[in-house]
């Protein structure tokens, strides 16, 4: 249902908050919100954590804020439930924790963490062929299947990871990814359903953000590049890539900053 994700140097728990809340008006059964604890430069700090609820966006804040849940790295959702109950087991983001490891903890510790928007059709099929590589599924949704296959096809560059699992999916799909391994980094892409990367300016120089809807990004960026059917989108603070589905980089003819109202 909705999206939001940053990059930046500076706490971004309550952009991505924000944004959810602006995209409330849209319904929703569920929200969470994971980010990378390191990208803050927390010493002992781990990898990903992440607060999912059933409850209002206010509450999930009053979560993160009481289990001081916070990252410079972050993505966030609220979800209109296609496949399997609203529950925070179903939830997103959802994780992968690897092949093989039945999670303990799964507030912390994954792999992968992971929003989308929109229907896997082929997630049965996916969802075999992960199970039999080794995969536990932790919820009854369509999109798990993505983390995992993203899970199984890192190799130490996400966005790489990222443009070979999109090639496997059939259906509609936004996303925003996070990794262990890439403090500093979001990834996202989108076929059938929208998605839109906001430059931060002035005080923001250097954050990166993306939504479902520009206006997730109100009071936060103007600067908005519409991405289009088949785009991929690779976030670090100070810079944004844009390529093709293929992988091919486009510039800034192709994919203008527009300035929104
Ligand atoms: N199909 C996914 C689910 O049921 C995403 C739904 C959405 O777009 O919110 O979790």
């Amino acid at each position: 249902c909705g999206i939001v994700a940053a990059v930046a140097s500076r706490n971004i728990v309550p952009i991505l908050v924000q944004g959810l809340q602006r995209l409330e008006y849209r319904g929703y059964d569920s929200c969470g919100v994971a980010v990378h604890e390191a990208s803050l430069g927390n010493t002992g700090a781990g990898g990903l954590r992440r607060a999912r609820s059933t409850a209002r966006v206010a509450e999930l804040m009053a979560q993160v804020q009481h289990e001081h849940l916070q990252g410079a790295t972050g993505i966030a959702h609220t979800r209109w439930a296609t496949h399997g109950a609203p529950a925070v087991f179903n939830a997103h983001p959802h994780a992968s924790y690897g092949p093989n490891v039945a999670p303990a903890d799964s507030t912390r510790g994954g792999h992968v963490a992971l929003v989308h928007n929109g229907i896997i059709e082929n997630y049965e099929a996916l969802r075999t062929h992960l199970r039999s590589r080794g995969y536990e599924f932790a919820s009854q949704t369509d999109t798990e299947v993505i983390a995992h296959l993203i899970d199984s096809l890192y190799d130490g560059d996400l966005f790489a990871a990222v443009r070979q699992a999109v090639q496997q999916l059939r259906g509609a799909y936004a996303i925003a990814v996070i990794h262990k391994d890439e403090p500093h980094r979001v990834v996202g892409a989108r076929a059938g359903s929208p998605l839109v990367l906001g430059v931060g300016t002035g005080a923001q120089a250097g954050e990166h953000y993306l939504a479902s809807d520009a206006m997730a990004l109100a009071g936060v960026s103007d600067q908005i590049v519409y991405l289009e059917e088949g785009d991929l989108v690779d976030l670090q603070p100070g810079r944004y890539w844009l390529t093709t589905q293929g992988g091919k980089p486009m510039d800034a003819q192709q994919r203008p900053v527009r300035t929104v109202a």
